[in-house]
């Protein structure tokens, strides 16, 4: 059996066999003063979500489905970089366990050939100024088969079991990713952004390439940099100014 190594992170632990949503009850846990490290996890969601209303498949028994809550110090403004964060620490997770050599999507998805293997959705409560919690909730397709994947999806879904061609042990994947989770955390809260930033850029999907910016009715086509030392993605537009994005409403499609 894996076993947990972490020291803060998981060792405050509610599992469930369903949820409707692991970050709603995660954010309950987090404003009845649920500690740092916190985690819910659970064995399906039934109306899991993605970012700006979308849906999140999640059938039972086939991937992991968990909320992490965390509680630094930091502010607001280098909030996204927990994204950033979560993404690495999974594709750490996902080269360790798996064969699958996973790609990231700014702001928040994990790719393998292009399809989605995982989508992270990270909630933020503030007051003053000054962040409250942050619940991160991690979504990652381990075991499905295509058949397992609602029509729509499958066209945009892959797992680890059908990318790296073998089964994952959940309970070793999710040990590992806490572990590679709470080390870069506590390393992005001593020493700041740059290593991880580099670590996030050699796992960038779509640098260099032409980008579709969705923003609200904005639509405008890019071409995708890098990020900064903040974590904003770099987009030089077709008049060639650099645009900062922030994560919060911006989506991208390759073009
Ligand atoms: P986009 O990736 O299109 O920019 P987004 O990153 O905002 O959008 P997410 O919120 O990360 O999207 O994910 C929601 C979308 O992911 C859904 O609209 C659906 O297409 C797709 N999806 C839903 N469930 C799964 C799943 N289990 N695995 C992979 N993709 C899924």
């Amino acid at each position: 059996e894996p076993r947990l190594e972490t020291e803060r992170l998981g060792r405050n632990y509610h599992f469930h066999t369903s949820l409707p949503s692991s970050n709603i009850t995660a954010k309950e846990l987090a404003r009845q003063g649920a500690p740092e490290g916190t985690v819910v996890l659970t064995e399906e969601q039934t109306a899991g979500r993605g970012r700006l209303g979308r849906g999140w498949y999640s059938p039972p028994g086939l991937g992991i489905y968990m909320s992490l809550i965390l509680r630094p110090r930091i502010p607001l403004g280098q909030t996204p970089q927990v994204t950033l964060l979560a993404s690495v620490a999974l594709c750490k997770a996902l080269e360790a366990v798996t064969p699958v050599r996973p790609q990231i999507k700014w702001p928040n998805d994990i790719l393998v050939n292009g399809k989605k293997l995982c989508g992270i959705l990270t909630e933020l409560n503030a007051e003053m100024e000054a962040v409250n919690y942050l619940v991160v909730g991690i979504g990652i397709n381990l075991n499905q088969q295509p058949a397992d994947f609602p029509g729509d999806v499958a066209n945009v879904a892959t797992s680890a079991a059908i990318a790296g061609g073998e089964p994952v042990d959940r309970i070793r994947f999710l040990t590992t990713l806490l572990s590679f989770f709470e080390a870069d955390y506590d390393h992005w809260l001593q020493k700041g952004f740059s290593q991880l930033r580099e670590e996030w850029l050699a796992r960038a999907a779509g640098i260099g390439t032409t980008v579709r910016i969705i923003s609200g009715k904005q639509e405008w086509l890019g071409q995708a940099e890098g990020i900064d030392t903040d974590g904003a993605l770099l987009v030089r537009n077709e008049d060639g100014e650099l645009q900062r994005l922030i994560s919060g409403e911006v989506s991208l499609r390759p073009e």
